[in-house]
């Protein structure tokens, strides 16, 4: 071990750096470089390659890629070929259900028009674009710390230290960060961005606004038997197997050669903390509408991601002296469509735009007034106003009378531009909705067949995330103590279930009385998803960038 006091960082200097190599970010820089081609353009991405870390859908509405890359259609390379041919839309009881007819679904909610396909594949797709335009882009490099100038504006990153062991010392192989310094920065980090988190409240960004709610949500990639292929198929359920006090739903799309991307959102609002969203996932497949599809098939890829559902009302103030928050960052998904990638192309491309204006008149470090001004009028805006109640009637009035009432109320805006609803507020920050251990009835889970349902450990080895072991635990317990002095005995510590990576465990020196617990951190298993930082209802968990490249590994979710 070599223990060195950390030298100096050494500086880059640009026009626009960019944290975060998602369609956010990589649609910001293209824009960018597109209106001026000397304008200078960094992007960081923790990621060990571009896509590495996306997880989405991805049924993906193709009004951002037309308006930022109106040839992607004729390129034989395109990362989107399976355009969408059917929609169907299920409610589930425990061992039925019934479809719904297309004609009671709001316009907005049909599919037509749009593709299925890998958000992942789309971001390198588009960082080719980026880089061909002469984007400097940096995969395997986090940004670790926002770095502040004198009149408190942020003047850059730094990415993070690498080769420092877990006790905190250098290691042979240690590495000084690097700054990156830009007269704007953009943080496009995705939904609970860990430099988002510390600038929305350095500059108190959600002030009069609703809190930002989330989703956990999961998602697998099969193969399946090609009897059961049906291209272009977008099919959605709610209902089972989530019961009263949780919200959500699943996703199964087919696309490509045989592939089946299905997935399940559970709102992160639900209330009984036995609840565990990675074996809801896994039941809900087991299905006797759903199992047929993977009877026969072969799983090939796992992963999990948070996805921001807050909307309209919850929507930060965007911009921060030297800098803005684009696309997930700031929360942009139209949580009723569960869209969020084409607003994050399209709010890149409008901060980009606003970005060059302020550029080209010589200005540097101040606020993009313009892009918080311009995206409410946006198509973004208009996006998300329509939906902005649907979130809030299911939370208020549960599956049945609140999805009604959501459909209703998008009908009504659709029809004539207003909801008799107002604007509704969402209530409770989701850490604050759990009830105590005591007061709920426990859920519990069948055993996986691991036919179609399967545990956490063989999932996690399919998102094929690797973390170096020794470095310093990358998620922060701002209390130690509080896991087992106050989780445990008031929550049964839920963070062991809505981790869909098994990364928290609580262990007992005596198994058998349950003495002597202890909270477990295995911290090499995150798959970066975030929703410790959202959940734990004590806000003790500061999810930290680890050391860059480590994570998961996807290939195309
Ligand atoms: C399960 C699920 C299903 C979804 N389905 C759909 C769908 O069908 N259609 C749709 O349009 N949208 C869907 N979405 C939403 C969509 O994925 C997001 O709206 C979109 O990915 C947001 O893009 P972004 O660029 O803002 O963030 P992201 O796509 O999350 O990209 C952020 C990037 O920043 C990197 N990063 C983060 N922090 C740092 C850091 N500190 N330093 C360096 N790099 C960093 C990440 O590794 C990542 O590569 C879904 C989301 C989920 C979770
Ligand atoms: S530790 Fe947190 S961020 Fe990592 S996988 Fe688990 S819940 Fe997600």
């Amino acid at each position: 071990m070599v223990d060195e006091a950390a030298s100096p960082r050494e500086s880059m200097h640009y026009d626009v750096v960019i944290v975060g190599a998602g369609p956010a970010g990589l649609a910001a820089a293209i824009r960018l470089k597109q209106l001026d081609d000397e304008i200078s353009v960094v992007v960081v991405e923790k990621g060990s390659e571009v896509g590495a870390h996306i997880l989405s859908g991805a049924v993906i509405d193709p009004i951002g890629l037309d308006r930022l890359t109106p040839d992607w259609r004729q390129d034989p390379d395109r990362p989107l070929k399976t355009e969408v041919t059917k929609d169907r839309f299920l409610l589930l009881g425990p061992s039925s259900g019934v479809t719904l007819p297309n004609w009671i679904m709001p316009r907005l909610m049909s599919n037509h028009g749009n593709f299925i396909g890998s958000l992942g594949a789309t971001t390198r797709w588009l960082a080719g674009r980026a880089e061909a335009l002469g984007v400097e882009i940096y995969p395997g490099f986090a940004a670790a710390e926002a770095l502040y100038g004198e009149r408190g504006e942020i003047v850059g990153v730094a990415t993070g230290d690498m080769g420092v062991s877990r006790d905190g010392k250098h290691k042979a192989s240690f590495t000084r960060g690097m700054e990156l310094r830009g007269k704007y920065t953009f943080i496009a980090e995705g939904a609970r961005g860990s430099l988002a988190k510390q600038i929305i409240a350095r500059y108190r960004l959600e002030e009069g606004r609703e809190p930002q709610k989330y989703g956990i949500g999961l998602k697998e990639i099969w193969e399946v038997d090609p009897a059961k292929f049906k291209p272009g198929l977008v099919q959605h359920t709610f209902g089972w197997p989530l019961g009263r006090g949780s919200s959500g739903g699943s996703f199964i799309y087919h696309y490509d050669a045989r592939l089946v991307a299905v997935g399940f959102v559970v709102h992160l609002n639900y209330v009984n903390p036995t609840l565990s969203p990675f074996d809801e996932f896994q039941r809900f497949k087991t299905h006797p509408m759903i199992v047929d599809t993977f009877l026969g098939g072969k799983r090939l890829a796992y992963g999990a991601r948070a996805i921001s559902s807050g909307g309209w009302q919850s929507t930060p103030k965007l911009v921060f002296p030297g800098g803005a928050l684009i696309g997930c960052a700031a929360g942009f998904v139209n949580f009723a469509r569960i869209k969020g990638s084409h607003n994050a192309i399209l709010s890149g491309m409008i901060a980009a735009e606003k970005a060059h204006e302020a550029l080209g008149a010589g200005r540097a470090g101040d606020e993009l007034t313009a892009y918080e001004d311009a995206w409410r009028t946006s198509d973004i805006g208009r996006d998300l106003y329509k939906v902005r109640n649907v979130k809030p009637l299911w939370s208020r009035f549960g599956l049945a009378l609140g999805v009604g009432l959501g459909g209703l109320d998008m009908w009504i805006n659709e029809l004539f531009g207003l909801s008799p609803f107002g604007t509704l507020k969402h209530g409770k920050p989701d850490y604050a909705t759990l009830k105590p251990i005591n007061a709920v009835t426990p859920i519990i889970y069948p055993k996986p067949d691991g036919c179609v349902s399967f545990d956490k450990p063989s999932s996690v080895f399919l998102s094929n995330t690797n973390h170096e072991e020794d470095q310093p635990v990358h998620l922060r317990l701002r209390d130690p103590d509080i896991p087992i002095r106050i989780n445990l005995p008031e929550y049964g510590e839920p963070a062991r279930l809505y981790c869909p990576a098994g990364v928290y465990e609580v262990v007992y020196g005596d198994e058998k009385a349950r003495l002597d617990p202890r909270f477990v951190i295995n911290a090499q298993n995150c798959v970066h998803c975030k929703t410790c930082d959202i959940k734990d209802p004590a806000q003790n968990i500061d999810w930290t960038t680890p050391e860059g490249g480590g994570g998961p590994n996807y290939q195309n979710m």
